[in-house]
């Protein structure tokens, strides 16, 4: 007998830094009607919080003090969402090179982790869209371990890196490129997002361009639900 299909329908997507994640799943989403979460945002906005605070980030005690005033919430229409810690509206500043810096040190806390896994379990159980595609690190494995569809996105390192530069005009290319690496690394000492899980499906995007990326991801997806 065939499993009953779960609503909303959760495409889990994993992926580096660069790999093209957020910008494809976005995409992936928008095709298929569904709601889109990016979890990095939440990780973001807590070392933005923190920053803002005056907390010093290195001190795990201090950033998991933090999450009791960290009024975080985050829209998923694909189209455009924004990002609010409070009433302030933290969507560009969450981008900003210093919170990528220092990104990695808010999330490597696991009281930090715990909270916010709960979060999304809780923003994809909202979902009034049939479907939701959550992209991240650890979404395959920790988040969503159950999701009908699990995609690891990933990208030759040096791709990855030219595409971030790209994205980053006016940025020096081999400071970005360095940042990212060291954000790889410190990141990967947490979770394993650059081998696949088992069950997981790996869409190398090295040869592909944005459409044959966002095309391979949705044919993942109907492979996955149809069978
Ligand atoms: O995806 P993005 O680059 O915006 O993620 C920012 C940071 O948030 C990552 O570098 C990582 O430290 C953290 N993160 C995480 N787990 C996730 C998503 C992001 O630890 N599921």
């Amino acid at each position: 007998m065939e499993a009953a299909v779960q609503f909303p329908v959760v495409v889990a997507v994993d992926g580096p830094a660069g790999s093209g994640k957020s910008s494809v799943s976005k995409a992936v989403a928008q095709r298929l009607g569904y709601g889109f979460l990016d979890t990095g945002a939440a990780y973001r906005a807590l070392a933005w919080h923190a920053e803002a605070s005056g907390v010093e980030t290195d001190d795990d005690a201090s950033v998991v003090a933090c999450l009791a005033s960290f009024g975080y919430r985050i829209g998923t229409d694909p189209g455009g969402y924004r990002v609010h810690v409070g009433e302030t509206d933290v969507t560009d500043a969450i981008r900003d090179p210093q919170i990528s810096s220092i990104v990695s040190r808010v999330a490597r806390v696991p009281e930090v982790r715990t909270h916010l896994i709960e979060l999304f379990r809780a923003i994809i159980a909202a979902e009034v869209r049939p479907g939701i595609v959550v992209e991240g690190r650890d979404i395959t494995t920790v988040v969503a371990p159950d999701a009908p569809v699990r995609i690891l996105l990933t990208a030759s390192e040096e791709v990855r890196m030219s595409r971030r530069a790209a994205e980053l005009v006016g940025h020096d290319a081999g400071t970005t490129g360095e940042q990212l690496r060291a954000r790889d690394r410190a990141d990967s000492k947490v979770v394993d997002f650059m081998n696949a899980a088992d069950g997981v499906t790996v869409v190398d995007s090295t040869e592909l361009d944005f459409e044959q990326t966002v095309d391979a991801m949705i044919a993942v997806v109907a492979d996955s639900i149809v069978g």
